[in-house]
C-alpha cells in the first residue's frame, strides 16, 4: 500500500521526498533506494512521525511535499495547540497534502494508552504501549495550592527500563530494552494533559531510565516541551544518578532547568553499594561535575536522597552529607525521599521520627531541605516502583497477549 502510494507521489515529488526521507524520524535508519533512486522505508511498519518537529522543521516538510510554507505553522498548531491525534483529521490542511504525508509513512505519534490506573490521591500512572509493543510508565501527580490552581507534574521515562539496576529501584531490577525516541517522550506529556484535561505545568525525568544514557533525545524533547508545548524551562527537571562525563556536556546547553542528582550515600563506600554504577564514578568527581554545573548555568544542583531503614538514615550520615555539601555545592537543596517498598526488596521505610531527625540534622548545618511527600503508593506509582506487579511480564507485549495481560502495577 505504501509502496504503491510512494510511487504515485514520486512522479511529482521525487526530490523533495528525497530529502524528506533523509529526515526520517523512523524507528529504523536503514532504507532501501527505488528505481527512481528515492529512499523509502524497508520495513513496511516504519513511520515518520511529526511529534517533536519544530516549526520550522515542519515548514521545511510542507514544502517538501510541495506545499506554501505557512502550511508547516498550521501543522504546528494543529500538533501542539489542538492536539489532534490523526493526519485525516487536520481538516484545515488540504486533503491531498494529508494523503501525501500519510501514504508516505508519516504519522502524528500518539501511542495507544494500554492501562490506566488512578491512586486514592489523584495520582494517575499511564501505560503506554508504543509502535514496536513496548510498554512505558508515565505518571501524573496533582497538587492543588491554597488558592484552588493545580499544578501538573508529568513524571516522564527516557527509556524502556534502565540498565543500571540501583539496588531500591523496581525499574532497575526488570532490566533494560531500548532508549526512547524524542516524541515518545514528549507523547507522555500530553497524554497526561489529555487523562487530566489539564496543561502539564512541570516535568520531571524521573521516570523509567536514566536520561543521562539518552541524551539526545531528552534534549530533543525538553526543546520541544520548552518551545512547542510551552513550558518554561524552569519547570522541567532532569535527574540522573551520575554517568561519567555527561553532566559536563549537559551543562554546555546552558539550560536554565534543575539537574537534580540521586546521591543517595555521603561517602563512595556506601553509594556503591546502594547504586552500583557509581563503581565508575567516584563521588568526588560526580560533585566537581555538578559544581561545574552551577557555575555554566547558574543553576543550582538539587541532591535526591532516598532513605533506607538502617542504611543511610542515621544522624552520622546527615553530618557527613552536609559536610560533603558545604565543600562541593554550598546552597544546594536535598529532597529526602522516604523508600517506597518494592517487591523483592530487603530495604525498608524509615520512620517518620527517623526521617525528621535526619532533615533536622541537614537543617541545623545550614541545608535547605525538603522530604519528598509519597504520591500514588496504592497505584505503585511512587519513585522507584515503576514496575513492580505488571513488570514482572516482559516490557513488551504481542497485541494477541493484549486482552490476557494480568492487571500491572508500575513503577516510577
Ligand atoms: S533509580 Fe533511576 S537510574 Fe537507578 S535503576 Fe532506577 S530508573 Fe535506573
Amino acid at each position: 500500500m505504501i509502496a504503491t502510494s510512494m510511487a504515485v507521489l514520486q512522479h511529482t515529488y521525487a526530490v523533495p521526498l528525497a530529502r524528506a526521507a533523509a529526515r526520517s524520524r523512523s524507528l529504523s535508519a536503514f532504507a532501501v533506494p527505488t528505481k527512481a533512486g528515492v529512499s523509502v522505508p524497508s520495513n513496511a511498519r516504519e513511520s515518520q512521525v511529526l511529534l517533536g518537529m519544530s516549526e520550522p522543521e515542519l515548514q521545511r516538510l510542507a514544502l517538501d511535499f510541495g506545499q506554501e510554507k505557512y502550511r508547516g505553522k498550521q501543522l504546528h498548531h494543529l500538533l501542539y495547540q489542538r492536539k489532534v491525534k490523526d493526519i485525516q483529521d487536520f481538516s484545515n490542511l488540504p486533503l491531498a497534502f494529508r494523503n501525501d504525508l500519510q501514504e508516505s509513512g508519516w504519522r502524528v505519534g500518539w501511542s495507544p494508552i494500554y492501562q490506566t490506573v488512578k491512586a486514592a490521591d489523584g495520582t494517575i500512572k499511564l501505560l503506554i504501549k508504543l509502535e514496536d509493543n513496548r510498554l512505558i510508565e508515565t505518571v501524573g501527580i496533582p497538587v492543588e495550592d491554597e488558592k484552588g490552581s493545580m499544578r501538573l507534574t508529568a513524571c516522564v521515562s527516557s527509556q524502556v527500563g534502565c540498565p543500571l539496576k540501583c539496588s531500591f529501584c523496581a525499574t532497575g531490577k526488570g532490566g533494560f530494552s531500548r532508549n526512547l525516541q524524542s516524541h515518545e517522550i514528549v507523547e507522555q506529556v500530553l497524554a497526561i494533559e489529555e487523562v487530566f484535561k489539564h496543561r502539564v505545568t512541570n516535568v520531571v525525568f524521573m521516570g523509567m531510565g536514566e536520561p543521562m544514557l539518552n541524551m539526545k533525545s531528552v534534549l530533543e524533547a525538553h526543546r520541544c516541551l520548552n518551545k512547542d508545548i510551552q513550558i518554561g524551562q524552569r519547570m522541567i527537571t532532569i535527574s540522573t544518578v551520575g554517568v561519567p562525563n555527561t553532566i559536563r556536556r549537559l551543562a554546555s546547553h546552558k539550560l536554565q532547568s534543575t539537574l537534580a542528582v540521586s546521591l543517595h550515600a555521603p561517602n563512595q563506600k556506601l553509594r556503591e553499594s546502594i547504586v552500583p554504577s557509581a563503581k565508575s564514578y567516584p563521588l568526588e568527581a560526580l560533585m566537581k561535575d555538578c559544581q561545574d554545573y552551577f557555575q555554566k548555568t547558574s543553576r543550582r544542583v538539587s541532591f535526591e536522597y532516598a532513605l533506607l531503614a538502617g542504611v543511610n538514615d542515621a544522624e552520622e550520615h546527615a553530618v557527613e552529607l552536609a559536610d560533603l555539601l558545604r565543600e562541593w555545592a554550598r546552597g544546594s537543596h536535598v529532597n529526602l525521599i522516604p523508600f517506597n517498598p518494592i517487591d523483592g526488596s530487603d530495604y525498608r521505610r524509615p520512620y517518620k521520627k527517623a526521617v525528621l531527625a535526619f532533615a533536622n540534622a541537614l537543617e541545623s548545618r545550614k541545608v535547605t531541605v525538603s522530604v519528598r511527600q509519597t504520591r500514588g503508593l496504592d497505584a505503585s506509582a511512587a519513585c522507584g516502583q515503576l514496575r513492580n506487579e505488571f513488570q514482572k511480564s516482559p516490557l513488551v507485549v504481542e497485541s494477541e497477549e493484549m486482552e490476557s495481560q494480568p492487571e500491572f502495577a508500575v513503577a516510577c
